[in-house]
């Protein structure tokens, strides 16, 4: 019989909880180094699998993360994509979706796993989460299948789930169990064994790496409230330099109809401003026409993000801005499926 191949992983330390320690005088959490971190964990050399290191010099807290970082995160996974056959990147919590989502579109054609962990509490706390986190995202990460590796995609690993990265969201800032995944299911659960939901798994890719490393923060963010003022309406949709504004909507992508707020959106359409449309709804999807008060916004142009999160639309905006110059062609390609973030239109 062959001899089963060692998989090699590759372990990219950006910061978070997992390797913070509390300062003595203040009592705040503050990121400390990797090979600090690495002496908490003696288990990690221990797995069968090959396992190295890069560390960014200055871990961060997630809340610190900058479209930058992740096109540093990108270009580390491209400058090592061939010699390993899976990527870990330990990562505080708080923005570790935004950080999942973003790098889904960054890499495209993957073929093998990238897989973000973190924990909510420290490494060096005997109760810690992160061991658990870090070790078990390390084995999937070097899951082979016949001599491939078995995941894909970029993943969130996080209290015994492997989830789609963009189809997560942080929603408890309290819990082991501190992302949800509700518009698609989990990839994998971890217990005695590690059981996979194949099904659901992204088939990779045969094309080669293509990694685009241009972002365009020009998003804006306007999130409805019955009572929502004119004035602040069109605060953000003039707001300068803005190319794509996020429009937080209630339930199936429904908004007031008012004269003053439809002349609002349709003025800054005409501007060539691209509006999508995302519900407040964490469940669920944006169906533009289900009501009465989401038909105008689709005649007007305004795009469905359909069941996408909201770090997943934002996310998904700073990369089409940055690839492409026309409203249009942003239109079209934020309304398609491009990595498993949305799941089309049922009607
Ligand atoms: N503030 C931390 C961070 O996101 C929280 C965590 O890691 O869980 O970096």
């Amino acid at each position: 019989m062959a001899k089963r191949r060692r998989a090699s992983v590759l372990l990219i330390y950006t910061g978070g909880t997992i390797g913070m320690m509390q300062d003595p005088r203040s009592g705040e959490l503050k990121p400390f180094n990797f090979n600090a971190l690495k002496n908490q964990i003696p288990e990690l050399s221990k797995f069968d699998i090959d396992l190295s290191s890069v560390s960014f010099s200055e871990p961060i807290d997630s809340s610190n993360m900058q479209p930058k970082v992740w096109t540093e995160i990108a270009r580390i996974i491209e400058q090592h994509y061939t010699k390993h056959d899976g990527f870990v990147v330990l990562h505080g919590s708080d923005t570790m979706s935004y950080t999942a989502s973003a790098l889904s579109f960054m890499l495209e054609n993957l073929s093998k796993p990238v897989i973000l962990t973190g924990s909510q509490l420290p490494i060096g706390i005997i109760r810690t989460d992160g061991k658990e986190n870090l070790i078990t995202a390390i084995e999937i990460a070097g899951t082979l299948k016949n001599g491939k590796p078995l995941v894909s995609e970029v993943c969130v690993y996080f209290e015994y789930k492997l989830y789609r990265g963009n189809r997560t969201f942080k929603y408890n800032s309290e819990h082991f169990d501190a992302f949800k995944s509700p518009n698609y299911p989990a990839l994998a659960e971890a217990g005695v064994d590690i059981e996979y939901n194949t099904a659901f798994l992204r088939k990779p890719s045969s094309r080669k790496l293509k990694t685009h490393l241009v972002l365009d923060n020009s998003v804006a963010v306007l999130r409805l409230f019955p009572g929502i003022s004119e004035t602040t309406v069109k605060a953000i949709l003039n707001s300068q330099g803005t190319r794509a504004v996020i429009l937080e909507t209630f339930g199936a992508g429904n908004a007031t109809t008012e004269k003053w707020f439809l002349n609002a959106v349709q003025d800054a359409l005409n501007k060539g401003i691209v509006l999508v449309n995302v519900t407040q709804c964490l469940e669920g999807s944006v169906i533009q026409g289900m009501y009465e008060t989401s038909t105008a916004l689709k005649k007007m142009g305004v795009v469905s993000a359909y069941d996408m999160t909201f770090e997943s639309a934002v996310t998904k905006l700073m990369f089409l801005l940055g690839r492409y110059k026309k409203p249009e062609e942003i239109k079209a390609a934020f309304g398609k499926e491009l990595r498993g973030e949305l799941t089309p239109a049922r009607r």
